[in-house]
């Protein structure tokens, strides 16, 4: 299989007198109309990784000349690069695909519609299959697959081709990530030579630079994004996924280079939600990816490594909506050729012409079965209203709140194809289970409260985003119980639990009835008009808490107005404010602050009122000693090497996206010569020693320096053990002891690491970092090994949120037997003075995948407030 570089050239070169080919499968005659890969992109599939501009130029090319193909745009990612999908199908089916889709629709809702009207669909019904390729940007063999998949469709003449654009429509995503991707392109290209690639296994143009091609512009994983919608990307393809309501889902992977190639089914655990009827089709296409696989001898494996219990994976989530989800993973050619430990030499054609070979069985055995296989999708959404009606669990209800998160959460569901309906008037249930209770008692849910009547063809996956707790199976549980008491790892590949009640922080019940009377049909949260903000005499005031608050916030300091804080309640006239309130004083501003006011306040969607005097009518007066100015920081957010590129970006994203305040991104290796142009640091998840190694003795001096000098120094995650440890010298909490593994010997229990679970913490609510926060005890995500202790000597305001008494401390997911008695009062977020300056320890990261919306304003005080307490 070498080749020199030097031939590939000549062959690239040389016109050929046969019909045009692609080397990733034997295939032929094709239609010479269709440009082939190489006429494009200048190179043979599999010589170079495609950078995204090549991708799409072929992708338009291809759809220009072939009837078979229509391109469509799903998204425009961070950076700008067009998320494509591409429809193929035969001329036939394209004449019709309006119908097609109206038809895949109807069996994606197939209530009210007749027992003959859907066997006259299924009968004319293609199969749909998704095939999705690069969600991880450096897993690139899928995208020079994807490409060969379009040619073949496009061009190909022979028997199998047509058959398979007969009875199916192939929809082809060639590069999930198209930034990821391209980052991943440029530094296999910046690291390739003229005279070929090197092989060895440590060599630079395997090793990619930070943060490396796996995750999106805001180093986001988008194969966990599915349900949260961070990105465009996602929200691009969720879309475009339940318009076409797929039969069929594939995503295309690559894994370590010493492995071989794997295909469902997956290892356990399985989410409860996903249905039998899947896991016959897993085995019907297993059986033909190894018969595909087999012809060429090549290795394979099945139910290893890859699980299916988080719902927002690329494949996970087209599960709970009825679509055969199907993880391919391919040995990685790294850098494009890499010598592996048996003394192989993987190229990147290799790796392509497995993930070719097997996508195309998948369409192929799709087409052949495909009445079959739309007919057991049609029973799945149907079986998702029935099953649901004779369930225990019928209904979720959420009540709506002041600071709109309820309201955020049902605008995600919605966009998630769950419906979504709202109590028309107050209603009675008496078998409502609160969220974090075990018992139903009688509730009354205020007219307005969102209800999700999981009776219905998306129910499936609504179950599994909303129920309080994931189960997992307890045989799985005692043999992760026996590995890791022999000293072997677990199989939690994520997190167990992620319950969007509690990351949203609503109040929530599930009930056995629906309650009612419901509204008629899906409303958007009703959008009340603000009245006319008027002219204030004194000052404008708005609630701290909710997420257009933190915006209002942001913008106003961004844009140099003076803003100060009443922490103490008060009434103006009509205005109260139970919770005190952010005030922009006039007087203190230029004239043009009513303006500025005005625009923030209808860009962000805050609330703002206008004071007309200091004077209040209840509580505390607003020039009170205990109103205090908040100043605007200049913030430092610190990646680079040694930093966790995930934890950098959460928090670049929260800023960006969320919050909307500019922050300067700095370098790890770089922050102690930049410090005097900052007043907050906020210091991503990292190893503590790989903090020690990028800041060196002199650099964690200059931190420190700065922190006695005035500065704040925010830490998340696994920073929060570098700012415990003793030699960092900035504050008093230390990790507990027990948390490491309990002797050094290998094969001895392993530490607890909780693999991502939802615990109650129960917060100080007169700490600034609390502001908006009115509820003491909340839900917080707990993940790793991480345990910290208090110190004797604990002041008032230092332990702002610590975990709750272990009876009450677990709401969701997996923790390990001697877990809560350990967590159970330890802090979650710590903060101390330390000179004149502060630092603020998150045991955990709060602004993890964007998922815990809830905790964002946790975050935001820290930011805003740490150099004003
Ligand atoms: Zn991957």
């Amino acid at each position: 299989m070498k080749r020199s570089l030097l031939l590939a050239l000549i062959l690239a070169i040389l016109p050929r007198a046969a019909a045009a080919q692609h080397p990733l499968a034997e295939g032929g005659p094709y239609d010479p109309a269709v440009p082939t890969p190489r006429s494009v992109l200048g190179y043979e599939l599999g010589d170079r990784f495609t950078p995204h501009h090549l991708l799409h130029r072929y992708f338009e090319r291809v759809a220009e000349a072939s009837p078979r193909v229509r391109l469509d745009t799903m998204a425009v990612s961070f950076e700008g690069r067009e998320v494509l999908l591409a429809v193929v199908t035969s001329e036939a089916n394209q004449r019709r695909l309006d119908e097609i889709r109206a038809d895949a629709r109807r069996l994606a809702d197939p209530r009210g519609a007749s027992a003959t009207e859907l066997e006259r669909i299924v009968a004319r019904m293609p199969a749909l299959v998704w095939l999705g390729y690069t969600v991880h940007g450096n897993e690139g063999s899928g995208v020079e697959a994807a490409i060969a998949m379009l040619y073949q469709l496009a061009a190909g003449q022979d028997a199998e081709t047509r058959m398979i654009l007969d009875s199916a429509v192939v929809l082809i995503d060639p590069v999930q990530n198209p930034d990821g991707h391209e980052r991943h392109v440029q530094d296999v290209m910046r690291a390739r030579g003229a005279l070929g690639i090197p092989t060895t296994p440590g060599a630079m143009v395997h090793q990619g630079n930070w943060p490396g091609g796996r995750t999106s512009h805001y180093l986001f994983d988008l194969n966990r994004d599915w349900f949260i919608h961070s990105h465009p990307e996602t929200r691009g393809r969720v879309a475009r996924f339940l318009d076409w309501a797929p039969h069929v889902a594939v995503d295309l992977h690559e894994m370590g280079s010493n492995s071989t190639y794997f295909f469902a089914p997956p290892m356990e655990p399985f989410n409860k939600n996903v249905h039998s009827s899947i896991l016959k089709w897993w085995d019907i296409y297993a059986a033909s990816n190894a018969e595909a696989f087999d012809r060429h001898g090549w290795s394979y494996f099945r139910r290893e490594g890859y699980d299916e219990f988080y719902p927002g994976y690329g494949v996970s989530w087209p599960i709970l909506t009825g679509a055969v989800g199907m993880t391919y993973e391919q040995a990685s050619s790294a850098g494009g050729a890499i010598r592996r430990r048996d003394g192989t030499v993987l190229t990147l054609r290799e790796a392509a012409s497995h993930h070719y070979a097997a996508a195309w069985a998948t369409a192929r055995t799709s087409a052949a079965r495909r009445t079959e296989r739309v007919r057991d999708y049609l029973e799945f959404r149907r079986s998702a209203v029935t099953d649901a009606e004779r369930g225990a669990m019928r209904a979720i209800v959420f009540e709506p709140d002041a600071q709109g998160r309820a309201d955020s959460l049902a605008a995600r569901l919605r966009a998630n194809g769950i419906e979504v309906r709202r109590l028309a008037a107050a209603a009675e249930a008496r078998d409502a289970t609160p969220y974090g209770e075990a018992t139903a008692g009688r509730v009354r849910f205020p007219a307005g409260a969102y209800v999700v009547d999981l009776a219905q063809p998306q129910g499936r996956l609504a179950k599994a985003l909303l129920e309080p707790d994931a189960q997992l199976d307890s045989t799985f549980i005692a043999e992760e119980l026996e590995s890791r008491r022999t000293g072997r790892s677990n199989r939690f590949y994520d997190v167990t639990a992620w319950s969007l009640p509690y990351t949203y922080r609503v109040r929530a019940w599930w009930t056995r009835t629906v309650p009612g009377p419901l509204e008629p049909e899906a409303t958007s949260p009703a959008t009340v008009a603000s009245p006319a903000l008027a002219t204030a005499r004194y000052g404008y005031a708005f609630e701290a808490g909710s997420e257009a608050a933190i915006r209002m916030l942001a913008g106003l300091l961004a844009d140099g107005v003076r803003v100060w804080y009443a922490p103490r309640a008060f009434r103006s006239g009509e205005h109260a404010f139970p919770h005190g309130a952010f005030v922009v004083r006039v007087a203190a501003n230029g004239d043009d602050v009513h303006e500025t006011v005005r625009r923030l306040a209808a860009e962000s969607g805050a609330r703002v009122v206008a004071l007309g005097s200091a004077l209040v009518d209840e509580g505390t007066d607003l020039g009170s000693n205990s109103v205090f100015p908040v100043r605007p920081p200049r913030v430092a957010l610190v990646g680079g090497d040694g930093v966790s590129a995930y934890s950098f970006g959460f928090a670049w994203f929260a800023f960006d996206q969320r919050i909307r305040y500019p922050v300067t991104t700095v370098r790890l290796a770089s922050l102690p010569g930049l410090l005097e142009e900052f007043d907050v640091v906020v210091l991503p998840s990292a190893q503590p020693g790989a903090i020690d190694r990028q800041l060196g003795d002199g650099g964690r001096e200059a931190l420190a320096a700065w922190v006695r000098a005035g500065g704040t120094l925010i830490t998340l995650d696994g920073a929060t053990a570098w700012l415990a440890a003793e030699r960092t010298g900035l504050s008093r909490l230390r990790l507990s002891r027990d948390t490491a593994r309990a002797d050094g010997e290998p094969g001895a229990p392993l530490p607890a690491s909780v693999p991502g679970a939802i615990v109650r913490a129960v917060g100080d609510t007169l700490s600034p970092l609390l502001a908006g926060i009115h509820d003491p005890v909340f839900p917080v995500f707990v993940d790793g090994s991480e345990i910290y202790g208090v110190p004797k000597d604990l002041r008032p305001g230092e332990a702002v949120i610590r975990y709750e008494a272990e009876p009450r401390l677990r709401l969701a997911g997996y923790l390990w037997p001697e877990v809560p008695a350990r967590l159970a009062g330890t802090p979650y977020l710590w903060t101390e003075r330390v000179g004149r300056g502060r630092v603020i320890g998150f045991a955990q990261d709060p602004n993890f995948r964007d998922l815990w919306r809830g905790l964002l304003p946790l975050f935001a005080n820290a930011v805003f407030f740490g150099p004003s307490m």
